[in-house]
């Protein structure tokens, strides 16, 4: 790979000489392992540890196909759904792998007895299959996770709503957290040159699922002057929310569990600011079994004190079962729940009387089509979205970087260098850098 990757750093190679490069047969990878998949079988969440299985590998390079590319990754991220497919939860992605290696000749290849994990990449491209022609070997590029094959008319309107839809490195094989990863070439999308290769990487997933969910008239629909609740406001997503709601004019109330997370967004301009451990909410009794919703009025006490007797006009929802309730008692009448998520527990409990007799809606929301996420990536390049990394890891420090998220330990995102020999490489517009260095350096170090 040693020659690759100083054809990318010397920045003197054109597209010939990327395209006369020998492309290995191996490459490094993150993966899990299909005979691995019942190993914290009777473990408790927590404690299943993604650096048992998280292996660190040569892998073989899949062959390309039509309108797929070949990508030299120099940086990935870490997100939540590395998490759950390092823990075999909810279930095991190589149920998708499996179903997607029934639909076609070409498909077979993801049916693997490994899975090479990752959602989200920078680097440059290496190789495009047959009929690709907006793409060619050099291009700088970063991938958004949506692949689709758009041969049902179910998703033309919306490409999230294909029958194929599918998040890349989590239900398809051949992820970002690799030396190499195999895209469809309209994942692609350009790098924005004012970042380095690991900062790059790090909003992809998040930022285009922030931008459906909140902005997009597919989700929130999010206007001047809303009111909006964001749970885990300096987490993956919510980093992403609070910007898009201070960009967008609106009033983010932020929920952190700590004041290193309430001065996070306080720097990012967000007033309105609740750290959940002081207020200690009891939404459900010790059991688990049971909703108070004497804690639900108090937290949307808290927030009318906060926004001057205001409620709220969009939840960005994700943590699920622990704040569901809560979430849909405080929206005001005609005010809109979106939700993406259930990291505390997918079996949501509510009060469909506060939801029905205030014509409240519940909106879902995944991901991003591809249009919203080539906006995502548009305002990242414009330097009005900013991304929130925190702290990069090597390739081979991967179980240590998903084990941070998994325990809520880390700021914002969590970076992931493959190729990239260090962290700071890669900036191409030091001029717009220098305008944004500030915003940009917001969730390091902390
Ligand atoms: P993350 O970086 O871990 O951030 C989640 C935040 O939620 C945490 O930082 C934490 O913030 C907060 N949180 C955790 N437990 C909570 C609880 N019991 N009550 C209130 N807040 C809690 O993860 P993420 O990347 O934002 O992803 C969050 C979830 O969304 C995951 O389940 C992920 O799989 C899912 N997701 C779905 C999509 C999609 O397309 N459908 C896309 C991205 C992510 P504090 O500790 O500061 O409160």
């Amino acid at each position: 790979m040693q020659h690759i990757l100083d054809a990318i750093v010397s920045g003197e190679a054109s597209s010939e000489d990327f395209a006369n490069l020998e492309i290995p047969d191996h490459f490094r990878a993150a993966t899990v392992h299909k005979d691995e998949v019942d190993m914290f079988e009777g473990i408790p969440s927590k404690e299943k540890d993604p650096r048992k299985s998280l292996h660190v590998e040569d892998v073989a390079l899949p062959e390309l196909g039509p309108g797929e590319a070949l990508v030299a990754v120099m940086a990935s991220a870490i997100n939540y759904n590395t998490v759950w497919t390092s823990i075999f939860e909810p279930v095991s992605t190589f149920g998708f792998l499996e179903r997607y290696g029934r639909e076609s000749e070409l498909a077979k290849r993801h049916d693997l007895p490994y899975h090479i994990v990752g959602s989200d990449l920078s680097g440059v491209v290496l190789k495009v299959g047959a009929g690709v022609t907006k793409w060619k070997p050099g291009d700088r590029v970063v991938a958004h996770c949506l692949s689709v094959e758009l041969e049902s008319p179910d998703g033309h309107n919306d490409t999230m709503l294909d029958t194929s839809q599918r998040i890349w490195g989590f239900e398809t094989n051949f992820g970002g957290l690799a030396e190499v990863a195999m895209v469809k070439a309209n994942q692609l999308m350009p790098k924005p040159e004012h970042l380095t290769w690991e900062e790059a990487a790090s909003p992809g997933l998040v930022n285009c699922t922030a931008y459906r969910q909140l902005v997009s008239k597919n989700g929130g629909a999010m206007k001047q002057g809303d009111n909006v609740l964001i749970w885990g406001a300096s987490g993956g997503l919510g980093g992403f929310a609070t910007q898009y709601a201070l960009n967008g004019g609106a009033t983010p109330i932020c929920v952190v569990s700590n004041e290193e997370k309430a001065k996070i967004v306080r720097s990012m301009g967000a007033e309105l600011v609740i750290n959940r451990s002081e207020e200690n909410w009891k939404f459900w009794n010790e059991e688990g079994t049971q909703q108070n919703p004497k804690e639900w009025q108090r937290l949307g006490k808290r927030i009318r004190e906060l926004t001057g007797g205001e409620d709220i006009d969009i939840v960005f929802e994700h943590p699920g079962r622990e704040t569901f309730g809560a979430s849909v008692y405080v929206t005001r009448k005609g005010g809109t729940i979106t939700t993406c998520a259930s990291t505390t527990g997918y079996m949501h409990e509510y009060d469909n009387r506060y939801l029905w007799m205030n014509l409240k809606r519940i909106i879902s929301s995944h991901f991003a089509n591809y249009r919203e996420s080539w906006e995502a990536n548009r305002l990242i390049a414009k330097g009005k979205i900013h991304p929130t990394l925190s702290r990069t890891y090597t390739l081979d420090e991967v179980g240590q970087a998903s084990l941070d998220v998994h325990h809520n330990l880390h700021q914002g995102k969590v970076g992931v260098l493959a190729l990239a020999p260090q962290e700071g490489l890669g900036v191409l517009d030091e001029e717009m850098r220098n305008q944004h260095v500030d915003a940009i350096n917001r969730f390091r170090g902390i």
